[in-house]
């Protein structure tokens, strides 16, 4: 009970929260909590992203630290400012604050002189081979590699050629600089790995002064110690390069730092989701060949795209919260992500009324030209939401799927010669219906019993026409990443229907700033980006109940 953290709380902590809980109770690292969120702008956040950003910051906020984010941007083929003003506005949206912005083009200087001094000690050489015979030379993992012919060149000539790899007088490819550690190393990130490629290509903040340019592996854990990083948070694939991450950082302190303040790596299980895919390679190919309708698309998994959805940040952090942190890899059930919505929105969500199938239903015994106002809660979950008025008048819109002609005795909708009660109205006796040649019910009618009056149907002249899409999942396989077949054949076509001719009450169009709304019985929605006065168009967030549940 004398600890900082209350035993209850404790035992919610994940595994990480508590190696951070026990280090601080250990007074390591002078009792300092840094981490640090490090995207590579060449994309857009997806909702993986916001399961390490959750950890990331929240780890930080919850211990009393502090979360940087650094752009981790060493690769100038793929990288744009585009991405790292998305990110930050994700990560904003998302509820979570950085304490610095820095970026690893910053320690350019500082890798390159690292650099040097690794080639100058014989820790480092040039060497001129393809990437084709360097990775021939590999070996396996219970067979050692080859050493390269360049190994134990001169340590000048490979100081100049380092030089003239800077100069852009070099093609891509044409040498790169690797460390010179252990062919035989049980661990392949051992076996000289590359550190320094050639790529002569503007970067978005270092313009053309660099031509040669750090690896991950020769970049990342070195940011983290130029920054005072102290738990550096990553995925489960880094498991096998942490011995390296150690080793540049063990060489970078040159034995100067008794203290050992250092960085130390750690991994959790990557957040993969059914019936769709992470890759920001993927994510990127969809968006440029015009698959989606751009990063946002509401059916994508990035950040933006849920939030465009209709998701609201409580939603997915709610998310990240169910499906924890563990050092187990697994597939997420889309399905949880939605319920986690659900849960969210039911307790957020303006109720309104909306058709998006019409037909009409005339009241025929209601006087032609009156109105009623009734009362419509708006919120059943909340009562200080307060509620707001809806008109019923002779003409209303119902959905084409409330009305059979010839219905079973399960059928508890609009059935000519029995009586239903209207939503937020009357209960009423249907008396008929008017078809069209081809059998298509044109027009329904009923007959109002005026002593009912209670409390979905928009009034016809009292509601606003609006476009409406659904969605469904992206790919039709439950883990496209599995699928040999290319990733484009195993898209779901189905995955968006627009419903050019729905209805919603007037109320909603005053309602702009309520992103989150429930069309009663029908589902949640939200405004889209495109959405105008003149034009209204919303996209379905989540159906209300789980449909794939049956399926
Ligand atoms: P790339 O293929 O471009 O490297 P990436 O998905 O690894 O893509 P980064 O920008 O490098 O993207 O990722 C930033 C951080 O987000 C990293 O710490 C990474 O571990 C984490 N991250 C990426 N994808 C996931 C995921 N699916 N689940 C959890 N964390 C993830
Ligand atoms: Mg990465």
């Amino acid at each position: 009970m004398t600890e900082n953290v209350a035993p209850k709380e404790k035992a919610y902590l994940n595994f990480i929260e508590q190696i951070v809980a026990r280090d601080l109770t250990d007074g390591k690292n002078d009792g300092r909590l840094q981490t640090r969120f490090p995207p590579e702008p060449n994309g857009y956040l997806h909702i993986g992203h916001a399961k390490a950003i959750c950890m990331d910051f929240g780890v930080a906020q919850k211990f009393g630290g502090v979360c940087n984010l650094r752009f981790d941007d060493t690769n100038p083929q793929k990288e744009d400012t585009e991405y790292v003003d998305s990110i930050k506005e994700d990560i904003e949206w998302l509820g979570f604050k950085w304490g610095n912005i820095y970026y690893a083009s910053d320690y350019f200087q500082q890798l390159w002189d690292f650099a040097v001094r690794l080639i100058k000690e014989g820790k480092a050489y040039v060497d001129e081979q393809t990437s084709e015979e360097i990775a021939q030379q590999k070996g396996t993992p219970t067979q050692a590699g080859t050493e390269s012919p360049f190994r134990n060149r001169p340590i000048e000539e490979s100081l100049a050629l380092f030089e003239k790899m800077n100069s852009g007088e070099l093609p891509e490819g044409s040498m790169v600089l690797r460390a010179k550690i252990d062919m035989a190393n049980p661990n392949m990130h051992f076996r000289d790995p590359i550190i320094y490629r050639i790529i002569n290509k503007e970067h978005h903040r270092t313009g053309t002064k660099w031509k040669a340019y750090p690896m991950y592996d020769f970049a990342h854990g070195q940011s983290d110690y130029f920054e005072g990083v102290t738990h550096s948070i990553c995925t489960l694939e880094f498991v096998p390069h942490r011995p390296l991450y150690d080793y540049f950082i063990d060489e970078l302190k040159e034995g100067n730092d008794l203290e050992d303040h250092r960085p130390r790596q750690y991994e959790f299980n990557r957040l993969n989701l059914t019936y769709t895919v992470m890759s920001k390679r993927k994510l990127l190919a969809l968006v440029k060949e015009g698959l989606v309708d751009g990063w946002d698309d509401p059916r994508m998994p990035t950040v933006c795209g849920l939030r465009r959805r209709g998701y609201s940040p409580e939603a997915v952090r709610k998310f990240v919260d169910m499906i924890g942190y563990t050092k187990f890899d697994a597939l997420n059930d889309y399905a949880m992500l939605e319920a986690a919505a659900r849960e969210d929105l039911n307790a957020r969500s303006l109720r309104v009324s909306a058709v998006l199938n019409p037909v009409k239903l005339i009241v025929t015994n209601y006087p032609e030209g009156q109105t009623e106002e009734m009362e419509a809660v708006n919120n059943p979950e909340n009562e200080a939401d307060g509620t707001h008025t809806i008109t019923f008048s002779r003409e209303l819109w119902i959905e084409r799927e409330d009305f059979m002609e010839d219905a079973p005795k399960k059928f508890f909708r609009m059935v000519p010669g029995k009586e239903v009660r209207l939503k937020n109205a009357y209960i009423v006796k249907c008396t008929g219906c008017k078809k069209a040649a081809d059998g298509t019910i044109e027009e329904i009618y009923c007959e109002y019993d005026p002593e009912s009056r209670s409390g979905l149907e928009v009034s016809a002249a009292h509601c606003l026409p609006a476009e409406v899409r659904l969605y469904d999942r992206l790919f039709n396989v439950e883990n496209p990443s599995a699928d040999e077949r290319d990733f484009r054949e195993l898209l779901n076509p189905d995955s968006l229907t627009v419903l050019p001719n729905c209805y919603v009450e007037k109320y909603v169009a005053e309602q702009t700033a309520t992103r989150y709304l429930q069309f009663q019985r029908i589902g949640y929605f939200t405004y889209d980006k495109h959405s105008t006065p003149e034009k209204l168009v919303f996209n379905r967030t989540v159906g209300l109940k789980d449909s794939w549940a049956k399926k």
